[in-house]
């Protein structure tokens, strides 16, 4: 067992209220951050909402949930949000500078024992570890969508981080009930966004040439290979506002015109509210 008992989980959006639920869950004691209200009352419906989920996918019952949602607590005071944390899981929108500020203010407020770990999907510890006042404590733990099932947790230290701070981390992985997997050095994107994100950047640029519409695009690569879902389901569901942040850099990156394109077609979507399954509509209709 870790003594990492106090989670706090910073950003409650698609990501961070499922972690937090999910820490939960498993019997650790956890405090929701975000920076306002409303935010905050967005984050008590979505993990409310994860009731039908985990029954479904887990057999979860009424009561077990009812304990899970008993261990969390909401705030929108950071200082309040760490004064006990043994961990402080990052979950804020991936664009540098906010992730960027947020270490920075929080390297000055939270307790010297607390390790900070980032969700970041893109971005890896060296970039940040100078704010965070911690290099030592600092490393990534990347959740996949879906985290009560789809169960990975990508590790990846900088060069500075505490070989035993990592191995707490995995053990607290374990706790939480994920799989965790070590990666032997730093790499943007991980295992699992090195290989999805040029796939999804490859519907993408189908979409935007025009050679076919997302569903039959979808469609083409399930009945193809048996996957479950094909690009444009898989972005509905990881959220278009993150999918946006995501391949509007790889966009810029590769000068790839039409990467560009399909983004400004994203961006549309995002205008409309059209921000995928949280918001009932995507690319499919939920
Ligand atoms: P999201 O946009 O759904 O949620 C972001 C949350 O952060 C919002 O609640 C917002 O109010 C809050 N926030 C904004 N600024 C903040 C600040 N300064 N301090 C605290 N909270 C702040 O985003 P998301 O999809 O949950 O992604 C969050 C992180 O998780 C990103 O780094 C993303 O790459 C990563 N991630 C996302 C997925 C996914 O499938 N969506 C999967 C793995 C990792």
């Amino acid at each position: 067992m870790t003594s990492m008992n106090n989670v706090t989980v910073a950003g409650s959006g698609v990501l961070g209220s499922q972690i937090a639920y999910q820490c939960a869950y498993r019997g650790k004691h956890v405090t929701v951050y975000d920076i306002n209200d409303q935010a905050i009352e967005k984050a008590k419906s979505r993990i409310a909402g994860l009731e039908t989920s985990y029954h479904r996918d887990l057999g979860t019952s009424p009561q077990a949930f009812a304990e899970g949602l008993s261990r969390i607590s909401y705030t929108t005071d950071l200082k309040a949000a760490t004064e006990n944390a043994d961990i402080i899981i990052e979950s804020v929108p991936e664009k540098p500078q906010i992730k960027h500020d947020f270490y920075v203010q929080l390297s000055t407020i939270a307790p010297a024992k607390t390790i900070f770990a980032s969700n970041s999907s893109t971005l890896v510890p060296s970039q940040f570890m100078a704010d965070t006042g911690r290099p030592a404590q600092f490393l990534n733990l990347h959740f996949a969508n879906e985290v009560w099932k789809n169960n990975t947790a990508e590790i990846m230290g900088s060069p500075k981080t505490d070989p035993k701070v990592y191995d707490e981390v995995v053990e607290f992985a374990k706790e939480i009930g994920m799989l965790p997997i070590k990666l032997k050095k730093e790499q943007p994107r991980y295992i699992l966004n090195s290989i999805l994100d040029p796939y999804l950047d490859a519907g993408l640029t189908l979409w935007a040439k025009g050679v076919a519409d997302p569903h039959t695009i979808d469609q083409t690569w399930m009945k193809a290979t048996g996957a479950p879902m094909g690009p444009f389901a898989v972005m509905d569901h990881v959220g278009l506002r993150t999918e946006y942040n995501i391949h509007s850099v790889l966009a810029q990156e590769s000068n790839n015109a039409d990467l560009i394109k399909a983004m400004s077609m994203i961006k549309s979507m995002i205008d409309d509210g059209h921000l995928g399954v949280e918001s009932g509509e995507g690319f499919y209709t939920y």
